[in-house]
């Protein structure tokens, strides 16, 4: 079985009806960079970028910044690596909001809104991620993004930092990295058209989708058993965003837990997705499971599944179909 899976390291993802998917793995550390390759991944769908802000009392510098990146977009070869702006507040890196966690941090001064109200720290990062990028492709990632606004803001903030790096003489590639945005906060997958009109592209962020959608907190283990992808309402604000994405002609990835599990491959193709991001180790099973798939059954089986509103009864249609698969 482990042989087998390893056999698909090097043939690509396509359907049974020739239908092309692309497998990204989404990474915390540089260290996970061997695996990914080892994997099969064709890009880095979200670097998570916390890691250069972790356990260090200071903050690190654009040369420094710059540095680690490199080292990522270096070691992908040419393939794409999308880098997520700072995600802090909320579960991730509570201290550098330093003693102004709010009353609720998962709905607080966290991630775009921290990068925000924090200029200076964004307008650094976002300094490292485009001098990094003269080195290979990059995507940058804006993460909780709720309105077309902060997504404005945030685009003038780029502006000026690619003038001064400009001023600086710092190499910039021609184009510029695409700015896409996280889409994982319901009222950003509700206003998907809006966002598809402003956005370069999406990244679907199910796991905070689940949590705020459902108003169950993904860290909080005595609610983990209501915690459900399943869960019409996120399947449906998922389905929104990428036919919002489509119909703007912006690419749109999975980048949420969902991305990585073989059973809802179907589902997500079925929906119409061609790009999923996943922890490097889900890679091998979903793979094979998109070459067992044929699109057109799959959009069959999902339209089915949108219809229903019992998640468990989801899961059984899901299960089904797989089960005609293997
Ligand atoms: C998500 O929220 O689905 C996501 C991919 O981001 P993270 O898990 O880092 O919050
Ligand atoms: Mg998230």
């Amino acid at each position: 079985q482990r042989r087998a899976l390893d056999r698909l390291r090097d043939v690509p993802a396509v359907t049974r009806d020739t239908i092309r998917v692309r497998l990204h793995a989404n990474i915390e550390l540089p260290s996970e960079l061997e695996a990914t390759m080892h994997a099969g991944a064709e890009g880095i769908g979200l670097l998570r970028s916390e890691f250069l802000f972790m356990n260090r009392a200071d903050m690190p510098g654009e040369d420094e910044q710059t540095a680690l990146l490199r080292q990522v977009v270096d070691a992908m070869d040419g393939r794409p690596v999308t880098v997520r702006t700072l995600d802090a507040g909320g579960d991730k890196l509570g201290s550098l909001v330093g003693g102004r966690i709010g009353p609720n941090p998962a709905l607080g001064l966290r991630a775009i809104r921290l990068s925000l109200a924090r200029v200076d720290l964004f307008e650094t990062q976002l300094a490292a991620i485009l001098r990094a990028s003269a080195y290979g492709p990059v995507r940058i990632l804006l993460p909780m993004i709720g309105t077309p606004d902060e997504l404005a803001q945030a685009r003038a903030v780029m502006d000026r930092v690619v003038r001064k790096l400009q001023s600086r003489r710092v190499p910039l590639p021609d184009p510029l990295p695409p700015l896409g945005v996280m889409i994982e906060v319901p009222g950003a997958a509700l206003a998907a058209d809006a966002l598809a009109h402003h956005a370069d592209f999406f990244a679907i962020g199910t796991n905070d989708l689940t949590q705020y959608t459902l108003a169950i907190d993904r860290t909080d283990d005595s609610v983990a058993h209501l915690y459900n992808p399943l869960h019409p309402a996120v399947l449906r604000l998922v389905q929104f965003a990428g036919e919002a994405a489509n119909r703007a002609g912006i690419p749109v990835s999975i980048c949420g837990e969902m991305a990585g599990d073989p059973r809802l491959t179907a589902l997500l193709l079925g929906l119409g997705f061609r790009e999923l991001s996943m922890s490097s180790t889900n890679i091998p099973r979903v793979k094979q499971r998109v070459c067992q798939i044929a699109m057109a059954e799959a959009a069959r089986r999902a339209m089915a599944v949108m219809t229903e509103w019992d998640p468990a009864r989801i899961g059984a249609l899901l299960d089904d179909f797989n089960a005609t698969l293997e």
